[in-house]
């Protein structure tokens, strides 16, 4: 099955008078969605009580869950103060996750810094295959996704990405195409960059790891640095165009996560998508892939 929802509550929720995320999975059910990323971007700060009542919604309403990991996180840092807390907050992720019943936990990789590339890729193998070994064992069934990343100072290439994803089983890749997007400078120009994406995805990881992708996408604003801004479908003037990997989806049935991180119109936006890979399933699509 294929999963759409958005990355936390867009404006809508709230506009419709929604105060509590307990409302989000009765909620996304009633507009047709049936995936939601929950955001600790900021910090794990959420109650076992909490994390049990919305495992409990989404069950009832057949939402998908998965978890944004804070973005203090940073696998590439020397500082050994930021690599203690980087495991503390993975830990702190994977103990939410659990009690939510989320299979999934997304984590961007961390910064180059000052070091060169290499060196904080090289760190941030080694934080990583520690999370393997001494963390993930107590959560069994959860994926540790490391995601795409848009800022050029960032680790996460999608080569990068796929290095990290080899070092255990454990490991996915999230993949942000407006992230890939950006950092390439407007890179992802139709099917071909897509498909270029999922055959390196494939080859590499494998292809079930294709099928089942975990998706993060949204229009963006990039310059010379990579990503500024998360923008909306309705900007239309940023890309990239989510059409070609809709057929793409609906060509080689594949059954993905895609979280909409369009800022505050996430929801609609998810929907749009849905409603796109819908019309190639149907055949009703515009374009011949
Ligand atoms: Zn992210």
């Amino acid at each position: 099955m294929i999963r759409f929802g958005p990355a936390g509550n867009g404006n809508s929720f709230y506009e419709a008078g929604h105060k509590s995320s307990l409302e989000i999975p009765e909620y996304l059910a009633d507009v047709g969605l049936n995936a939601y990323e929950y955001q600790c971007g900021r910090g794990v700060n959420v109650k076992g009580e909490f994390c049990r009542q919305l495992a409990a919604k989404a069950r009832e309403y057949k939402i998908f869950l998965s978890l944004h990991a804070p973005y203090f996180i940073n696998l590439g840092t020397s500082d050994p103060k930021v690599m203690e807390s980087s495991l503390r907050h993975i830990a702190k992720s994977l103990a939410a996750a659990k009690d939510m019943e989320a299979t999934r936990i997304v984590v961007h990789p961390g910064s180059v810094g000052k070091n060169s590339r290499s060196e904080a890729l090289a760190r941030a193998e080694r934080l990583l295959a520690q999370t393997a070994a001494e963390l993930m064992p107590s959560f069994p069934g959860i994926s540790l996704c490391l995601e795409t990343m848009g800022k050029i100072n960032q680790l996460g290439t999608l080569d990068e990405v796929i290095g990290l994803c080899k070092l255990d089983k454990c490991f996915m890749p999230t993949i942000d195409f407006g992230h890939l997007h950006a950092r390439d400078l407007g890179a992802i120009k139709g099917r071909d960059e897509f498909e270029e994406v999922l055959d390196r995805i494939a080859s590499s990881l494998g292809a079930e790891v294709v099928q089942n992708l975990h998706v993060h996408f949204s229009a963006i604003e990039f310059a010379r640095g990579g990503e500024i801004r998360h923008r909306t479908f309705a900007e239309r003037e940023y890309g990239p165009d989510f059409e070609p990997l809709a057929a793409i989806i609906a060509r080689d049935r594949l059954t993905p996560v895609i979280i909409s991180e369009s800022a505050g119109a996430q929801t609609e936006d998810a929907l749009a998508m849905k409603e796109l890979v819908q019309r190639y399933q149907t055949g009703e699509g515009g374009r011949d892939v």
